[in-house]
């Protein structure tokens, strides 16, 4: 089963508190790692430190970096109420979204979210920033040639929205899929599609790249990125835009080429600059949407130490056109 919300502190057995950088240092200086409990009063259950390590991946040139974090030992389990309680956190999410056109229970007794409402509503909304006003549905009779023969209004979606996010920001403070897989199945239009293809981490935004199709090409994909916030641009002053810009920080990948690297860059816009502040640098963020490909811009420049060598950059720009708000959510 499910390993559980990954944690950033924990205490020894004689209650003495440590981070997961004071047991990253020890790890490094190799000192010894005391035994690990729970620190929710309520809690106190066995934990395990997992140090930072890197994730090869298949047939790729740069490993994925995972950061050191605190997570349940083997065959143990957080009381409920437990602020660390994945199951209790994941059956709050649940009881608060009843609406079966969304979220449909099966006869197993897992449910589906059906993500095709989802694609719908936000194919249907305005561009970034603007008003997201539901589009009038057309009069009586015209229900066979709406795709789904169900379309939500704005508030239903911003509703599903909520949800889904959630949903993601629990899946991205566990340590892995188990907990959400073994109860939610993602279904979009006849296809079932796995956790692993719905979120995907820094490390990963180059799969987006590849899954997504090329500029212009019109299909946009409903998927998640969680990002870490690095900056917010706004418009200059003699702009004539208003929209903001929340940068994620880019992954940087290696290629076959020693003198060639590829930039993956993800950035969202939206006209409320306050709101898109609101999201702290350094903070990890769930981005949920319909994603593109942006341009992709390549340049040149001599390498920093090597005299004559010449490095080429190529940066890739991943879109994410915001029709709610409740696209965006921090991951606790
Ligand atoms: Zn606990």
């Amino acid at each position: 089963m499910s390993k559980g919300i990954k944690m950033l502190s924990a205490v020894d057995a004689q209650g003495a508190s440590y981070t997961v950088d004071q047991l990253q240092a020890r790890y490094e200086n190799a000192q010894s790692i005391p035994a690990l409990f729970c620190d929710d009063a309520k809690c106190g259950h066995a934990v395990r430190f997992v140090k930072w390590h890197t994730q090869n991946r298949k047939g790729r040139v740069t490993p994925i970096q995972v950061p050191a974090y605190i997570g349940l030992s083997r065959d143990s389990d957080h009381v409920l109420g437990c602020r660390y309680d994945a199951p209790g956190r994941l059956k709050l999410i649940l009881a608060a979204a009843s609406d079966p056109n969304f979220l449909h229970a099966l006869d197993d007794g897992k449910r589906e979210l059906r993500l095709l409402i989802l694609h719908q509503g936000l194919q249907g909304r305005g561009a970034s920033g603007n008003p997201a006003a539901p589009r009038p549905l057309p009069p009586g009779g015209a229900a066979a040639q709406r795709p789904t023969g169900f379309r939500a209004t704005k508030e239903q979606l911003d509703s599903y929205l909520r949800t889904t996010t959630d949903l993601l920001a629990l899946r991205a403070a566990c340590e892995d899929d188990d907990l959400l897989a073994a109860n939610l199945t993602l279904r979009l239009g006849k296809r079932r599609i796995a956790w692993h293809d719905f979120l995907y981490e820094s490390g990963r935004y180059d799969e987006v790249w590849e899954k997504l199709a090329p500029e212009g090409g019109g299909h946009a994909l409903p998927l998640a990125i969680i990002g870490t916030v690095k900056s917010h641009k706004m418009p200059p002053a003699d702009a004539t835009y208003t929209t903001t810009y929340l940068n994620c920080e880019s992954q940087l990948n290696r290629t076959d080429d020693p003198n060639r690297r590829e930039y993956f860059e993800v950035s969202v816009g939206h006209a409320d600059a306050e709101w898109l502040q609101q999201f702290a640098v350094g903070s990890q963020l769930i981005l949920f949407g319909l994603w593109k490909r942006g341009s992709t811009s390549e340049s040149s420049k001599p390498h920093p130490r090597e005299e004559g060598r010449i490095m080429t950059y190529v940066t890739h720009k991943l879109r994410l056109s915001l029709a709610s708000k409740r696209q965006l959510a921090p991951v606790r």
